[in-house]
């Protein structure tokens, strides 16, 4: 790709170990891993490793990951097993008003079906508490949703404190996490955060799309996404995956290695674009510092995102105003946070990834520059 890339929260390439795996599991290892023959059993022993190298980069046992298609549909899951097998005890569900579309559209559906769900208000620097969910906790209350990053802000909520809400409070309700944007990017296990379910997902991490996984806390039995042949331990039917999963695998395990030094140059390109903004772009603020270390959600104040991703982007340079998964429709997030208007019409997220470098930054602070000087600032 020629061009500075800035929209890693969006999606990332595929990294070359990640190709490579798919490559090989595809052309080379290419059996049904069900089937009784040595083909067969040669692609069951890859997706046994594959599933180790995942669980290795999670920090949980193998048969606690269940690969699914993306990060959507393991949300999706975990919020309407969690809702069936609680809707004996209640039909109350917590979730966040900063989830990916992913929680709140069945958050949504649930709601049309007589279940009930509070929404967790953030204040304007995008934080949540877990006193909120303490106070928003009921006796009914089934299952609580809360994401580890959010994807249009960076922020990081509070996922292990509300573990122990929940279990101070003796509430039997679950616990999701959608830890798309934090696997990878914040270290933590499952079992540190105190979670019954993660998401993940693989384009977020430099592995293909169309995979993701889900983490099952041991013991915990909910009900198939999918009924067939009984592949994933006859939770999600349906022949695996052979080259997505070799791919996750791969980028699980090429990012493991070098986690703590990619995780120090996002945290320090996070710093120097920042420090960039302030001193060169009147017009740029900074519209939530700290968090995780690749996303930085800033505004030109004044100017229409959706203008300035364009013009941006003629001149070679790809970031997103808020998530690119709401293309159009004003972002429920910003909208959370009741920034002034302008603020929030200027929008824009830069996510890094460990290949970015600070000529990306440069290129981005010059863009901006020239957006001021030639663009029409918005009326409104
Ligand atoms: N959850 C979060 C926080 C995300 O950022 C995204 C993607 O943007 C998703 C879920 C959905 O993941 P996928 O694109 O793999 O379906």
């Amino acid at each position: 790709m020629t061009g500075h890339y800035l929209d890693n929260a969006a999606t990332t390439p595929v990294r070359a170990e990640a190709a490579q795996a798919a490559v090989k599991a595809m052309t080379e290892e290419w059996g049904n891993p069900s089937a009784r023959h040595a083909l067969g059993s040669r692609a069951a022993e890859q997706v046994k490793q594959w599933r180790g190298e995942v669980a290795a980069g999670l920090g949980c046992m193998p048969e606690e990951v269940v690969f699914t298609s993306c990060g959507t549909e393991s949300d999706n899951w975990a919020i309407r097993a969690a809702a069936e097998l609680g809707k004996r005890k209640g039909k109350h569900i917590i979730t966040t008003a900063i989830e990916h579309a992913a929680v709140l559209e069945p958050c949504r559906a649930l709601e049309r079906e007589g279940y009930e769900v509070t929404y967790l208000q953030p204040d304007r620097s995008g934080n949540i508490t877990a006193r909120q969910v303490k106070e928003a906790l009921r006796p009914d209350t089934i299952l609580v949703s809360m994401m580890l990053v959010n994807n249009e802000l960076g922020t990081i909520l509070p996922v292990a404190e509300t573990a122990r809400v929940l279990k101070e409070a003796g509430s039997g309700a679950l616990l999701h996490c959608d830890g798309v944007q934090g696997f990878l990017k914040v270290p933590f296990t499952p079992r540190q955060l105190g979670v019954d379910l993660l998401s993940i997902s693989g384009h977020k991490i430099h592995a293909p799309k169309g995979i993701g996984a889900m983490y099952i806390r041991k013991g915990l039995k909910i009900s198939p996404l999918i009924r067939g042949g009984g592949q994933e331990n006859g939770l999600r039917s349906g022949t695996e995956a052979t080259g997505q999963l070799a791919a996750l695998a791969a980028a699980v395990t090429a990012g493991r290695a070098t986690l703590e030094r990619d995780l120090a140059a996002m945290a320090d390109l996070k710093q120097y674009a920042m420090d960039r903004l302030k001193s060169a772009v009147p017009q740029g603020k900074v519209l939530v510092e700290g968090g995780a270390p690749h996303i930085l959600p800033i505004s030109l104040v004044g100017y229409k995102s959706e203008v300035v991703v364009r013009f941006l982007s003629d001149r070679g340079v790809y970031i997103s105003s808020g998530s690119a998964c709401h293309k159009g429709k004003p972002s429920h997030v910003y909208a959370a946070l009741k920034l002034p208007k302008k603020e929030q019409d200027g929008a824009l997220r830069l996510s890094f990834s460990y290949d970015t470098t600070r000529e990306d930054i440069d290129a981005l602070v010059e863009g901006l520059q020239a957006a001021q000087a030639q663009l029409f600032p918005s009326m409104s």
